[in-house]
């Protein structure tokens, strides 16, 4: 196991910061039979007129259950990108510390960055968008405090190397996050499993994506106790609202529709690249580990705004780095990638055989 001291990356403000303490974080033994007049509420229910559970517990319980995690280890968040804002701002020093990030990627961590007066440094993935290690460990320095790898990859769709990351997490000095928005539609392993193996792992999952709840904002930020704690010091008292928390827990306790969903949406994603292969204009089909296809055209700006002619609206890649002329096709239901399939075969206007 890897030894490492946490302590000396976490930025000097935050180490000596006080907590904000709410009226629910100084008394914790709530029951519904007791008389609450210690957070000037609004006395008369309507189902929300309590402030939520600082800590989501009943959350938490059920997440720790689906993901094999002790609760300790799990902190919520507004959407991935509250949890990935706290990262931000308890171990980067504005204007100091930088953070690695491999693109093409997730452009949010590019985006936080500047809003923390982080520097960035970047590598680029390879030419099979998988991390360049050496380059990576010769690229930081000192001040390097995080590397974001993004497994599998948006928006390239494919998973990291094992034997990749797992040098990456023992080389490299700061935290290691893994985003693993995409983790339920792949065949590889989460890196969850192997949380308590190193100090510097972060990983971070979300209700967005396989979990079909991008509109109730819950992210999800696994690490170990002593990392959770630094973010529960700095997260704001009440991130997660009533309603999300409610939205989180009916769908987590029916966690087998969920797995339902992921399997027909992994059907549809055979299905919809073996018809992408008949397409003539599309060059290359990338692997994909995630509910995504990326691919090659003969000209994405072209076939995008095509596309939107016919009422169809995808994502355009063709500025990122390492994706030229290249469109990612979210997977839809049976009927929406039928749609897709039929308006490329109108555009292509005659298909391989
Ligand atoms: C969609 C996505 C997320 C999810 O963000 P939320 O804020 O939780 O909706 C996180 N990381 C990656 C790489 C994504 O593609």
């Amino acid at each position: 196991m890897k030894i490492m001291n946490i302590q000396d990356l976490i930025r000097p403000t935050i180490k000596a910061l006080k907590p904000y303490s709410s009226a629910r974080d100084e008394f914790q033994g709530v029951t519904d039979d007791m008389v609450f007049l210690d957070a000037n509420e609004n006395p008369f229910e309507n189902g929300v007129n309590r402030y939520p559970d600082p800590q989501q517990n009943k959350v938490k319980v059920l997440l720790s259950k689906i993901k094999s995690v002790p609760t300790k280890n799990i902190l919520l968040g507004n959407g991935s990108d509250e949890v990935l804002d706290l990262i931000f701002r308890a171990f980067c020093e504005p204007n100091k510390d930088n953070v690695i990030t491999l693109p093409p990627t997730y452009g949010m961590y590019e985006v936080l960055a500047n809003i923390n007066a982080i520097n960035i440094i970047k590598v680029e993935l390879s030419s099979s968008f998988e991390p360049q290690v050496n380059k990576i460990l010769e690229a930081v320095n000192s001040d390097s405090k995080i590397l974001f790898l993004c497994s599998p990859n948006n928006p390239s769709g494919n998973s990291f190397k094992v034997e990749s990351i797992e040098t990456l997490l023992n080389k490299f000095k700061g935290l290691v996050v893994i985003d693993e928005a995409y983790i339920d539609f792949s065949n590889e392993k989460s890196w969850l499993e192997r949380l308590s193996e190193f100090p510097n792992l972060i990983v971070t999952q979300t209700l967005s994506k396989a979990y079909g709840m991008a509109g109730i904002r819950l992210g999800v930020c696994y690490a170990s106790e002593e990392i959770i704690s630094i973010f529960n010091a700095i997260k704001p008292p009440y991130n997660v609202n009533e309603l999300t928390q409610q939205h989180a827990i009916k769908r987590l306790e029916k966690e087998d529709e969920v797995t339902n969903e992921i399997n027909k949406i992994k059907v549809q994603r055979k299905l919809l690249i073996s018809e992408l292969e008949k397409i003539d204009f599309i060059s290359k089909i990338y692997p994909t580990d995630a509910n995504f296809v990326l691919v090659k055209v003969d000209d994405a700006n072209k076939r995008y705004d095509e596309l939107i002619q016919k009422g169809i609206v995808i994502r355009n890649r063709t500025t990122q780095p390492l994706c030229e002329n290249t469109l990612r096709l979210t997977v839809g239901t049976k009927k929406e990638n039928e749609i897709l399939i039929k308006a490329l075969t109108d555009l292509s206007g005659l298909t391989k055989q």
